[in-house]
């Protein structure tokens, strides 16, 4: 079903770790040349290898989304190495709790310039490409606290909301481009960017999830394919929930 996939070129931000690392797996095997970015440079070409050894294609380079030329960079390293690129998952990103009155002005600036200039700035570089080439499929990795809110995460929720809106203004601006841009929005999904959630923050989440466990990156990852792919045609500037029915309650 998902043919149409094989030999295209994904950028995938934050490859290192967690839902990012999960994209490598699904799309490598699922034949998609897979360049892996991170600031983590020893774990990312770890899971680029672990992408090789299952018999995919992929190759690292080392990427810290605040930086637009390194951007640049990753895209000329993606059509170095397989020669163009089709889809960019947006998906590096931070989380650290932190209410209106504890955040520090240092604190919210990291988160905003992770969170969301990094993927105003990914847009930006690989878009081009993609106008060049004719078409293309951009997948921005928000979360559910992009959509709900909640007490104690302040800036986590301003950088993820606004990737919500950016995805559907970048989308409408690229739609006659046979561009598609959507969001996903992962519920709590079992990665290390748990560890930054207080014990109660991590109690009353895993309470309200409806399906009562956490989802896995490769579920995340398989919705990016499928919005990616031929058979999501249709489908430009959506949200996509991936959280165990937990936005349903
Ligand atoms: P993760 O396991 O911590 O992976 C994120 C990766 O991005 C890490 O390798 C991280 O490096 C890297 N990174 C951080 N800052 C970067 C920068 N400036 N430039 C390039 N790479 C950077 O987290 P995850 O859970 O997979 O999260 C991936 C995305 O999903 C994030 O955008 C997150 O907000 C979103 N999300 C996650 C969940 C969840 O429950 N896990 C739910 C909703 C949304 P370091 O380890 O050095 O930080």
């Amino acid at each position: 079903m998902l043919e149409d996939v094989q030999g295209k070129v994904v950028l995938i931000s934050g490859a290192a770790s967690g839902i990012g690392a999960g994209h490598a797996r699904v799309f490598g095997a699922a034949g998609v040349f897979v360049v892996g970015a991170d600031i983590q440079e020893e774990q990312g070409e770890a899971v680029m290898q672990g992408v090789r050894d299952a018999g995919g294609k992929a190759s690292f380079v080392r990427l810290d989304v605040r930086d637009l030329e390194a951007w640049e960079a990753a895209v000329a390293h993606a059509k170095q190495s397989f020669g163009r690129i089709d889809y960019l998952i947006n998906n590096a990103g931070i989380y650290r709790p932190g209410t209106v009155l504890e955040e520090t002005p240092e604190g919210w600036r990291e988160m905003i310039d992770i969170n969301q200039t990094g993927v105003l700035y990914g847009m930006k570089a690989v878009l081009p490409s993609l106008v060049a080439a004719g078409g293309g499929a951009i997948v921005n990795i928000s979360s559910l606290y992009g959509i709900i809110g909640s007490a104690g995460s302040v800036s986590y929720h301003a950088s993820k909301a606004a990737v919500r809106l950016m995805t559907k203004a970048a989308a409408l601006e690229h739609v006659s481009d046979n561009i598609r841009i959507n969001s996903i929005h992962p519920g709590q999904i079992d990665t290390p960017i748990l560890a930054n959630l207080t014990p109660e923050l991590d109690a009353a989440i895993k309470a309200r999830i409806p399906m009562g466990r956490l989802g896995a990156p490769e579920e995340v990852a398989r919705a990016s394919l499928f919005l990616c792919s031929d058979m999501a045609s249709y489908i430009t500037g959506e949200e996509l929930q991936v959280d165990g029915g937990w936005c349903a309650s």
